[in-house]
């Protein structure tokens, strides 16, 4: 943080002054969330990382956050070859949730227990419909495992669980910092997502998946085959429902591997130029940083 405030301020206390204080303090290294949000908005990365402002995380954030740690304690459980259940996957959900709401609660619009009921609905749906698609990669030998997974009598692992990489860029001298939630020895890459709507196949052929076949390379791991989003839906007022997308033969080719390098050195290119333009779209209306973006109004940023 280089902006010197006695007091951090809410985004809506920030004033022009502040912003133009601001100092050049961008990460040194980059993610997939960074190039996004470069990609939606330069100015949005201006208030994260040039003025240092942090929108607090909502619920979709850290309820996600929490569904993917009951998921995750669930398949180091059977990785492990030990017990497990509901019950014990929705304390590990709720406990995730439960330190993240003692340091946000304020800026959450549903109640405690609302989350809490929420992402026991999610949880129930990803331990009795997707887990079972998941775990028969311990057993012994596998005749058949559904969504045309392989028919093997080989034994699936997990290679990895929630798997961080650092992945270097080359000509760059930076990294881009991300996580494979699950990636099993038949170089399946699976991604689980807590979301409000169904993803449509644009959505699920970004950068992202770029960056998993390129970081599974450099972990040695086998070559993906197969990337599958399991998408777990909260939709309103209604159960929960599931939703897997194998993109099968649609792993990224070469050429979307060099757009994905040559994304991040576009933005780099921009950051040291210190662009930093508005980009005034619908995503305004519900954009964290709209208060302190209407008070400094369309003037363009130089750092
Ligand atoms: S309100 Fe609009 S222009 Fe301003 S930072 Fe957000 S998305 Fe960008």
């Amino acid at each position: 943080m280089v902006v010197k405030l006695k007091k951090q301020k809410s985004v809506e206390q920030f004033t022009k002054e502040d912003v133009d204080a601001a100092e050049k303090n961008l990460p040194n290294y980059y993610s997939v969330s960074q190039l996004n949000q470069s990609n939606r908005c330069r100015r949005q990365r201006y208030f994260r990382y040039v003025c240092g402002l942090k929108i607090l995380p909502n619920f979709n954030l850290i309820g996600g956050s929490a569904v993917h740690s009951g998921a995750e304690h669930t398949l180091r459980k059977k990785q492990n070859h030990k017990s497990t259940s509901l019950d014990t996957q929705l304390d590990a959900a709720t406990d995730k949730f439960k330190k993240a709401w003692s340091g946000q609660a304020h800026v959450i619009e549903e109640t405690k227990g609302q989350c809490v009921d929420v992402i026991a609905a999610l949880t129930e749906v990803w331990y009795k419909e997707i887990q079972p698609d998941r775990v028969p990669i311990f057993k012994k030998t596998i005749k058949k495992i559904n969504l045309q997974r392989v028919d093997s009598k080989r034994t699936i692992k997990f290679t990895g669980i929630e798997q961080e990489f650092w992945l270097p860029l080359p000509g760059l001298g930076k990294y881009i910092l991300g996580f494979i939630d699950f990636f099993d020895s038949m170089g399946w890459v699976i991604d689980l997502k807590t979301t409000g709507k169904d993803k449509n196949e644009n959505e699920l052929r970004s950068h992202q998946l770029s960056t998993y076949v390129m970081a599974a390379k450099r972990l040695g791991w086998p070559k993906v085959r197969r990337i599958a989003l399991d998408v777990v839906i909260k939709p309103q007022k209604k159960k929960p429902k599931r939703f897997t997308h194998v993109l099968s033969k649609k792993t990224p080719t070469k050429t979307e591997l060099i757009h994905t390098i040559d994304s991040f050195r576009g933005m780099e290119a921009l950051d040291d130029a210190g662009q930093f333009p508005p980009q005034y779209s619908n995503d305004c209306s519900w954009c964290g940083y709209k208060a302190v973006c209407d008070k400094v109004g369309s003037v363009s940023y130089h750092v």
